[in-house]
């Protein structure tokens, strides 16, 4: 059975490279019939921060990704927080004591400073220079009885390589001589991530890790460990790099990186997921737009490429706009109401509100534009765009206002046919152009020159609304330009 994990850290925020790998292994879980688990690897407690947890559990609710064993939920082979799990680590560090596998390193922050930084100096590259490697067994009870602090390190090969077969990568291969005599227990008790990653993926039945490039280097010494304990390895799905536009590695000071700033940005969690898929898959055509249930038929982990994956912000937005078109009308509307009520709005019936939808659904790329481009549906204008007025506003105009609103006072039907007809006739009746009448009625009625159709702005507003809005514009309009 197939069975993968997402293993992250709660160190605060959810990162979007770490929902690409949630993602991955949750698609490629599903798509095999398998389970997708939930551990949380919170053995530093250094860089735990509250709520870490919760805020990732969430997250991947907001995703629509579920995970079949887990915190909360558990499964059979929980807990599934590795905080509760050490003495099970430490149990198998002492295992590896005892087979020669591992020893304790009794050296001091200050010591292991001074080889660094030698090291250094000789241009080598950093690592314990294994001193406690070579202390007998009579000096390790000595020092075990009467020092404070030790730490427990696995034993790597002085010589050679490994080479291990990665389906994304396929074979890798690397030298024992940069891979360090890994610390697996801290003087605090607690296990490193190599150790309990190990420990944890063979007793959570773990078939394929699947996981970001920066731990490939480190996928040595997880395979010695499985070779220590005697345990067949899971298979390795090392995912590609994200990268900016640049080229450099996805930082924060190029652009948000927390998917919560995505999600507060007013993007739709089928977009985000939708384009995270395509940062490194794809389905080898042309079609672009995917659900979460599309993506469970179609994700394979040989479609995924090791080269970098940029992320592209306008291709989210492309993508961001294409889903809010799939969505209805009602859900676009159940999705903006909160964003209305945030910006103070009194909200109209549904009715209205969905005929606005209607109209500017198609301009909408997140969903806060809604609010940026519905504003004067909801709220008449109290101040006019001076450029627009500038460049729109004569001292004949209110005359010619005049006789369109003479027009369509008289209207039986408020429609944007009969008002349009209205429009014209005022035209002929002028002899003016289209635009020099068009122009400042939209002033008057959402303070700028540019928008939505007048004729569709009129019948939305309504009889009432319409003329007392172009009175009062009018009226400023007349005194402002005086
Ligand atoms: N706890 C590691 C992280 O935060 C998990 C790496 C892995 O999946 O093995 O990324």
């Amino acid at each position: 059975m197939i069975r993968t994990r997402f293993a992250p850290s709660p160190t605060g925020f959810l990162h979007v490279g770490g929902l690409r790998t949630a993602l991955y292994a949750y698609l490629f879980a599903k798509k095999n019939q398998g389970n997708f688990l939930l551990r949380i690897e919170d053995t530093d407690k250094t860089r735990e921060v509250a709520g870490g947890t919760q805020n990732i559990i969430n997250t991947l609710h907001w995703a629509d990704m579920f995970f079949d064993e887990g915190p909360e939920i558990d499964g059979p082979y929980g807990p599934y927080t590795q905080s509760q799990r050490l003495e099970l680590y430490q149990k198998h560090a002492q295992q590896l004591i005892a087979a020669g596998h591992a020893y304790y390193c009794f050296c001091s922050a200050e010591r292991l400073d001074a080889v660094r930084q030698a090291q250094i100096a000789a241009k080598q590259p950093p690592a314990y220079d294994r001193l406690c490697r070579k202390l007998s067994p009579e000096e390790v009870q000595i020092k075990l009885a009467t020092s404070e602090k030790q730490v427990i390190r696995m034993k790597v090969p002085l010589t050679g390589s490994i080479t291990f077969h990665d389906i994304i990568r396929n074979d890798v291969s690397i030298g024992y001589n940069v891979v360090d005599d890994q610390v697996i227990i801290k003087s605090d008790g607690f296990p490193t991530y190599h150790l309990a990653v190990v420990v944890d993926d063979h007793y959570m039945h773990i078939s394929h890790v699947i996981r970001g490039e920066e731990w490939l280097p480190s996928t040595p010494k997880h395979l010695l460990l499985y070779q220590y304990f005697g345990w067949q390895a899971p298979q390795f799905a090392h995912l590609p790099l994200l990268l900016n536009p640049d080229r450099s590695k996805l930082s924060k000071r190029q652009g948000d990186v927390a998917v919560e700033d995505y999600r507060a940005k007013g993007y739709l969690k089928e977009a985000l997921i939708n384009f995270i898929a395509f940062l490194g898959w794809n389905p080898g055509d042309t079609r672009e737009i995917f659900s979460l249930k599309e993506l469970e038929q179609e994700f394979s982990l040989e479609r995924v490429g090791s080269a970098g994956a940029v992320f592209n912000i306008e291709k989210l937005n492309w993508l961001n706009h294409q889903h809010i078109m799939r969505k209805s009308d009602e859900e676009v509307l159940s999705m903006v109401k909160p964003l209305m009520e945030q910006a103070g709005w009194d909200i109209p019936d549904d009715t209205y509100c969905l005929r606005i939808i209607k109209v500017l659904k198609e301009r909408l790329v997140v969903l806060p534009d809604f609010i940026t481009y519905g504003d004067y549906f909801f709220n008449a204008p109290s101040i006019f765009d001076e450029t627009a007025v500038t460049k729109h506003w004569h001292h004949y105009t209110p005359e010619h206002i005049a006789l369109f609103v003479e027009r369509v006072k008289e209207l039986t039907s408020w429609d944007v046919l009969s008002l349009e007809a209205a429009l014209k006739a005022t035209l002929e009746q002028t002899g003016i152009k289209m635009g020099a009448l068009m122009a400042p009625l939209r002033i008057t009625l959402t303070g700028f020159a540019q928008g939505v159709s007048v004729y569709e702005l009129m019948e939305i507003l309504g009889k009432t609304e319409s003329l007392k809005r172009i009175a009062y514009g009018v009226e400023t309009l007349t005194k402002q330009t005086r």
